[in-house]
């Protein structure tokens, strides 16, 4: 069995050291000159800088429990939670998330009524909103705009979710679809009508359930110290990285792979069915002495639309379903500033900016803050995000165009006129997967006409999670798969 793995992220190197381990022929191709795709790190001057991601969601377990079977389990750094506040900009001014919200969802009265987030308007609208009744559905998707919309109004909407989403996946939160991205609430809907009320019950379910773990794990779980560590216990906290940079866990999967088994440089230029398995071309003559060779099996680990394309001759009607995956692009801006305390930033993670504001920044990132360890004692780390759903021309402009905007803004919003001492731009084009409306039957279609072709596997943030998890879940899926059908 020989398998040809394409796009070396995190999916495709999941791919690659699941068939490593199991002893199956493979090789993988990147058209970057490096692997890991968007995930990549930078040390300067003793501080870590992402320039992709920055940690992976600690809920979703794929990404850690790689980590440790990797032998990187002492270098897991967990948020600084103690300090986790957002603020969302407003005119100009940093207003807190007020505590309480879930999953988008205000539970907590105080809170709620006391914030200078909302109007008055909006907050008897979100007292209202435990009176929602459930809703029959015909199973229709909607966006997740149209779902906060319906609940807590349209000030919700520009406040929070379209912040909240476009700050974190730069997406646009009147396109992507609520049954994808947010089924949860979907379901709390069908079933309790007010989403408070879901995710009040919701979550007292899961604290018993905590609670009932815990006794039976017996004294030493509840007063040891130990939640988190368990198998099936909850997370200590909300997100984690690694202390030298999300790249040490795509380094630490390259350096168990054979180096023999991987072409970097080597872009794909198509992809073929044969009676017995598939003809592989690729694009540079770096390839090796042919351009052309046979595998039994293909992985499509690239971003759906670059699938599309290698699949255009193959099964137009599939590669039109991969290429409709809407994909967003962003820039990230890192600054160093070396004295923290002249910044004199409010105490929070960061702040998160509506499209309303006008502004080109979407989300800041007080890096020094959110995870501590990975910056000199003293300096600081502002990562800006930009771009997004509503901002592809910004890829287009200078380094020097975008930092001075960075700038510009953090100045106008946090006061500071400190220079940073580094700067680093890093453009993502077309690399954020946006889970449209109607995705859950678009991610049916792709897979029934992809079962069709004997021997091809899709991987990668297309299909079923955009997080960093979700990528090693697939990939591993789809060796997995393989060495079953083997
Ligand atoms: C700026 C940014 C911030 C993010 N932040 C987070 C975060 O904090 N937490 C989180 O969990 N997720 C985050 N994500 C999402 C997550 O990082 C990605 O979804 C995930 O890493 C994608 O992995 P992948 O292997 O599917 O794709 P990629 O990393 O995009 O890799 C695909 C690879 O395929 C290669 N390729 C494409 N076409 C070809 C071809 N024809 N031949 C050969 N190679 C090809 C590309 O060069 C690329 O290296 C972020 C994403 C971005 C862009």
């Amino acid at each position: 069995m020989r398998v040809a793995i394409i796009g070396g992220g995190v999916a495709g190197l999941a791919a690659a050291y699941e068939l490593e381990k199991k002893r199956i022929q493979y090789t993988l191709f990147e058209a970057a000159p490096r692997l890991g795709g968007v995930i990549n790190s930078e040390i300067v001057g003793g501080a870590v800088l992402e320039l992709g991601p920055d940690s992976f969601l600690s809920e979703k377990p794929q990404a850690a429990e790689l980590a440790r079977e990797l032998g990187l389990g002492g270098e897991l750094v967990g948020s600084n939670d103690e300090e986790r506040k957002t603020f969302i900009v407003v005119k100009n001014r940093l207003i807190p998330l007020p505590d309480g919200l879930m999953f988008l969802i205000p539970t907590k009265l105080i809170p709620t009524m006391t914030t200078r987030l909302f109007s008055w308007g909006t907050k008897l609208r979100m007292g209202m909103e435990l009176l929602h009744p459930p809703r029959k559905t015909d199973g229709r998707d909607e966006s997740v705009a149209e779902l906060v919309r319906r609940h807590y109004g349209k000030e919700a909407v520009e406040r929070l979710a379209d912040p909240l989403l476009s700050g974190i996946y730069g997406g646009d939160s009147s396109q992507l679809s609520a049954q994808t991205v947010l089924p949860k609430l979907v379901e709390m809907e069908r079933e309790h009508g007010s989403l408070t009320r879901g995710m009040l019950a919701s979550y007292a379910k899961m604290r018993k359930a905590m609670k009932a773990r815990a006794v039976s794990a017996g004294p030493s779980a509840v007063g040891g110290g130990q939640a988190g560590k368990g198998a099936g216990a909850a997370p200590r906290t909300i997100f984690t990285t690694l202390k030298g940079g999300m790249s040490q866990l795509t380094s630490a999967i390259v350096a168990k792979l054979n180096p023999a088994n991987l072409r970097v440089r080597t872009p794909v230029a198509s992809v073929e069915p044969t009676g017995a398995g598939w003809i592989v071309r690729t694009g540079s003559a770096e390839a090796g002495p042919a351009a052309e060779q046979t595998f039994d099996a293909v992985i499509l680990a690239t971003p759906a639309w670059a699938a599309g394309k290698l699949l255009e001759r193959v099964d137009a009607q599939l590669a039109a379903e991969l290429t409709a995956v809407t994909y967003s692009s962003s820039v990230t801006v890192n600054l160093v500033y070396d004295d923290e305390a002249a910044l004199k930033l409010p105490e929070g993670f960061g702040f998160l900016v509506p499209a309303s504001e006008g502004r080109s920044m979407l989300a800041c990132t007080f890096v020094h803050r959110k995870f501590l360890g990975r910056t000199p004692e003293g300096k600081a780390v502002l990562r800006a995000f930009l771009g997004g759903m509503r901002g592809e021309a910004l890829l287009a402009e200078s380094d020097a165009h975008l930092i001075a905007t960075v700038k510009r803004e953090l100045k106008e919003i946090l006061g500071i006129a400190a220079a940073p001492t580094a700067e680093r731009v890093t453009r993502w084009s077309r690399s954020m997967a946006q889970y449209s409306v109607g995705h859950n039957a678009r991610k049916a279609r792709i897979a029934e006409r992809a079962a069709k072709l004997k021997g091809l596997y899709l991987a990668g943030n297309a299909y079923d999670g955009i997080g960093i998890s979700d990528c090693i879940r697939l990939g591993k899926k789809a060796a997995g798969e393989i060495a079953s059908s083997n």
